[in-house]
């Protein structure tokens, strides 16, 4: 548990604007920062990072809330986990109290996971670093392989001992259970024998785009053939493999900053080539390239190198993963290391600015190095090479920017020498069949057309008095601790000046009145403001955003960020000098126009009831309340400077 002081300096320290942009790239525009939206897929940036009122929104898909809430958003992580975030990403040290055993009852299997995991982690290096048998077998493994310590230490490598049980016995004393251990796959076997899965080898932590370690990689050092080099963790409630790349928490920095990402195969080259000072690369970790992991990198740029040790298998086995990354409209080049080299041995042997140069002068983009090896492949076979030109041209029509593909169309009629008009008729066919499908499938959802941007609709959609409500909410969440001093009239019509916040005028004033808001979502809300300012607090907008309800959320900061501006707030100003008058002005105004909407309502049901009343009695006593409220109507409407036409 974190305590309430340390939560609050954690949200006071976060910057939303730093916080969010280690995950998307942003520009600035005005006082905001706009960039694509994380939550949805989009072409057009329409997510907006407002630094000054410390909110995000994004206009395409509704999703908008405080700096915790992008994070636990984004990262699916819970409130404490987010806060505990943000706290490492600021340095803040949070002191946690032990939880009580109800409480660890109560985290959610994420947590749980994610706690064991980081114990693993503190355990696998306390092993290579402080056993003897860590340091002859683990360490002098990595410091052969060129590793120095502090690259070890920086990605957290470690050691996982001989002894088929060694942590499985270290974590169920220090009371991890069994279900979590089988879950995170530290633990292989069943709940009555488990042993532990990585026994014997050195490990490679995981880490998640925020540096939490979700999962691990082992590789096992005897040349024992029967058993597989490297072993991973399984799927998890926290590890999913075709979301994640390894080394992404230490790279996405680099890859921003210099637009690109370099591509490459193995653990040991991400680390490799980190020691070596290039750190905008990232692993696959295994798997071939997912939709996913190629929208990951998207965030950051549009640019990527894939770098190939010399296997031509190899090769031709990742040609399809490369096509996805093409039809996600992004560039790629493609780099082949010398002959029995591979990244990790390249950069151990030569200068960093070496195999920069190497990097900057020798990758190819990537149509032009699949048809020189397709075309070294097929020789001068007749039928072979005409395969090649259809599957060349396959991949072509992958691009989505049409001048791309001219170029690209250009390129491969030069280098397969065959004449560019028969490569555009071959393209177009396959376009137009493409566009076919597409229009028998369902849009994705981002090349919908996108509805009109919703307009203020016209008020008699809303039930009575829903603007009214939104309007003082909306003065309550941005104004309502504001002290402002107000005038009232004591018992004997004298006038008495007091300073209150704003809230508690609007609440003082409703409660006077015993008004309570028609809709259930704004009168929540009300009640909030109500309880606290019993208790002499005034809730800010963050306590709003941080409630659980997530409609609230939403009301909240659509209120916030909602482009309607106070009534008539803009034109008052040219007229009245200080903000608080213009502030109380907006405030009086909206409290009568609420009442009056109330009034309003009751109004137009005395009408409706006088309608089909046949009672001469019933029908004076209604017409008699309905003088009466259309005469307040009257006092409220001539303060309001309003004359009312019927
Ligand atoms: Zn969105």
């Amino acid at each position: 548990m974190i305590p309430q002081q340390t939560v609050r300096s954690i949200l006071e320290t976060a910057r939303i604007e730093e916080v969010v942009a280690d995950f998307v790239k942003l520009k600035r525009r005005g006082s905001n920062l706009i960039g694509l939206c994380p939550f949805h897929n989009e072409k057009t940036p329409s997510f907006t990072v407002s630094p000054g009122k410390a909110l995000f929104k994004c206009f395409g898909c509704g999703k908008g809330g405080d700096v915790a809430s992008f994070v636990m958003e984004h990262e699916h992580m819970s409130y404490p986990e987010a806060l505990k975030y943000l706290a490492r990403r600021y340095n803040i040290e949070v002191e946690e109290r032990e939880a009580t055993p109800d409480e660890i009852l109560l985290q959610n299997l994420r947590e749980r996971l994610l706690n064991l995991n980081t114990f693993a982690q503190n355990y696998f290096v306390q092993q290579l670093f402080e056993t003897a048998e860590g340091q002859s077998v683990g360490l002098s493994y990595f410091k052969e392989r060129g590793f120095r310590e502090a690259t070890i230490k920086k990605f957290g490598l470690g050691y996982s001992p001989h002894q088929r049980d060694a942590f499985v016995r270290h974590a169920r004393q220090h009371g991890y259970q069994a279900d979590v251990l089988l879950q995170t796959g530290l633990a292989a076997g069943s709940e009555e024998r488990l042993f532990d899965r990585f026994h014997d080898r050195v490990i490679f932590p995981i880490h998640s785009l925020t540096g939490q370690v979700i999962g691990f990689g082992g590789r096992i050092l005897d040349s024992d053939k029967s058993k597989a080099k490297y072993l991973n963790s399984p799927e998890s409630e926290v590890y999913n493999k075709s979301k994640t790349l390894y080394g992404i928490f230490f790279a996405r920095q680099a890859i921003a900053r210099l637009d690109n990402c370099l591509l490459v195969e193995g653990y040991t080259d991400v680390i490799s080539m980190h020691q070596a000072g290039i750190e905008n690369v990232v692993a696959s970790s295994g798997t071939s390239l997912t939709t996913e992991q190629i929208r990951l990198i998207k965030r950051y740029t549009k640019n990527i190198t894939i770098l190939y040790d010399g296997d031509p298998a190899g090769i031709k086995a990742s040609l399809r993963g490369v096509d996805m990354i093409l039809e996600e409209g992004m560039n790629v080049r493609v780099l082949l290391f010398p002959e029995g080299d591979d990244p990790d041995s390249f950069v151990q042997k030569h200068p960093v600015s070496q195999v920069e140069a190497f990097i900057k002068n020798k990758a190819t983009d990537f149509i032009t190095f699949k048809t020189k090896l397709l075309l070294d492949e097929s020789g001068r076979d007749p039928i072979r090479r005409a395969a090649l030109v259809t599957e060349i041209v396959e991949t072509i029509a992958l691009i989505p920017d049409s001048i791309y593909r001219s170029v690209y169309i250009k390129e491969c009629s030069r280098m397969l020498e065959v004449e560019e008009v028969v490569l555009v008729n071959a393209l177009n066919k396959l376009l137009r069949k493409k566009i076919g499908k597409k229009l028998q499938e369902p849009l994705p959802e981002e090349e919908q057309p996108r509805p009109a941007q919703p307009q203020q609709p016209p008020e008699e959609e809303f039930p009575p008095g829903y603007f009214q409500e939104r309007e003082l909410i909306k003065i309550m969440l941005q104004y309502g601790n504001t002290d402002l001093s107000f005038e009232l009239q004591d018992e004997e019509g004298n006038p008495v000046i007091y300073r209150e916040p704003v809230a508690q005028h609007i609440l003082s004033d409703l409660q006077a009145d015993r008004l309570s808001f028609n809709n259930p979502l704004h009168n929540a809300m009300l009640e909030t403001f109500s309880r606290s300012a019993q208790d002499g607090v005034i809730p800010t907008s963050q306590h709003f955003l941080q409630n659980p309800d997530p409609e609230i959320v939403k009301l909240a900061v659509d209120l916030i960020t909602s482009p309607y501006e106070l009534h008539n707030w803009e034109r008052k100003k040219i007229y009245v000098k200080t903000e608080p008058d213009v502030l109380k002005q907006a405030i009086e105004g909206s409290l009568y126009r609420y009442k009056d909407s109330v009034l309003k309502a009751k109004s137009d049901e005395l009408t409706e009831k006088l309608r089909e009343a046949t009672d001469v009695d019933e029908q004076t006593a209604l017409q008699i309340e309905k003088m009466g409220i259309d005469r307040m109507r009257m006092i409220i409407n001539q303060k309001l400077g309003i004359v009312i036409t019927r």
